[in-house]
């Protein structure tokens, strides 16, 4: 999928003078810098650079560490779908509040690092990207609070 040539690539509107922008990407699947060149309004021009400049600093080490705990959060949630009924309830209510946790700090973390994949970009433009990422990353947060919640009430 190729930039769309007659939209803003920032905010997804037409223009008749968009600028033509070429930023460095870094592509997840190919762990690898990428050029790419894309069309932008001139005033969206330092937002889109900003964008991909945090994307390759923060894009790798995000990734990895959700994979890392999406994971985790599946041997924990198996683990604790098999044991629960023989687990001391302290420890399956410990496993609870640990499992949420981590869900609010994966929302916490997609939040502040949202990484949008390219076909989403491309299509939405990045600035509706962003934003649909944030408002998944808060529900997400507010699950991983409710599983907290869930897991301390039988410790309160
Ligand atoms: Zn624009």
């Amino acid at each position: 999928m190729k930039w769309p040539t007659q939209r803003c690539a920032w905010c997804n509107r037409p223009g008749n003078a968009l600028r033509e922008c070429t930023v460095r990407v870094w592509k997840p699947i190919a762990a690898k810098e990428e050029t790419q060149t894309l069309r932008v309004h001139p005033e969206h021009e330092a937002a889109v650079r900003g964008y991909f400049a945090r994307q390759r600093r923060s894009g790798g080490p995000v990734l990895y560490t959700v994979l890392g705990v999406t994971l985790l959060l599946a041997v924990l949630g198996n683990a604790l779908g098999v044991l629960i009924e023989r687990l001391p309830a302290t420890v399956g209510a410990a496993v609870t509040v640990s499992i949420g946790s981590l869900i609010v700090a994966l929302g916490g973390l997609f939040f502040v690092h949202p990484l949008p994949t390219d076909v989403t970009l491309k299509a939405l433009g990045i600035r509706r990207s962003v934003r649909i990422l944030r408002v998944v990353s808060v529900i997400a947060a507010a699950l991983g609070g409710w599983i907290v919640s869930l897991g301390m009430d039988p410790i309160l």
